[in-house]
């Protein structure tokens, strides 16, 4: 089911730190079947669940969206590891403020862990694009949206 995304950047459930995922049940995969419809439905490349307005730990994340081989990636209460030193400043929309979009400056590799829908410890490497998703979308956890960290220049 396609759910309602949540807009506006003084929206309450956009700027909460959610609440961490206790019980991998039936209504968690619910929610993460129908975040990924609501992704794909939106053309998104991510989708957290308060931007459905949804008080928790989780969201999706496709990675190698560049490629022929896209996947979604399932993250309960997700955490980053490794940050490498090496930044880069690529341009970031966000369905939850349509028509925004600017530079924001992210780690080019991390190392991450999180839980799958069965409740597994789930690492990986990210880097580039799968990398800048997956942080975006952990913003979104914390309450913290692209436009709060915006580069002062602009690339052309
Ligand atoms: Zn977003």
């Amino acid at each position: 089911m396609k759910l309602n995304v949540v807009t506006g950047q003084d929206t309450p459930i956009l700027r909460i730190v959610c609440d961490k995922v206790e019980n991998f049940d039936k209504d968690l995969k619910k929610l993460a079947k129908d975040m990924i419809e609501t992704m794909h439905a939106t053309n998104g490349i991510g989708i957290a669940a308060p931007q459905v307005g949804v008080n928790a730990r989780i969201f999706i994340s496709a990675i190698n969206s560049d490629t022929r081989k896209p996947k979604e990636l399932v993250c309960v209460n997700p955490e980053v590891l490794y940050r490498s030193p090496e930044q880069v400043v690529a341009e970031e929309g966000c369905l939850s403020l349509p028509q925004k979009f600017g530079n924001v400056k992210r780690a080019s590799e991390i190392f991450v862990r999180f839980y799958d829908l069965k409740g597994k410890e789930q690492n990986l490497r990210l880097i580039g694009m799968d990398a800048r998703v997956f942080l975006h979308e952990l913003d979104h956890l914390n309450g913290v949206l692209f436009i709060d960290k915006l580069e002062k220049f602009k690339i052309f």
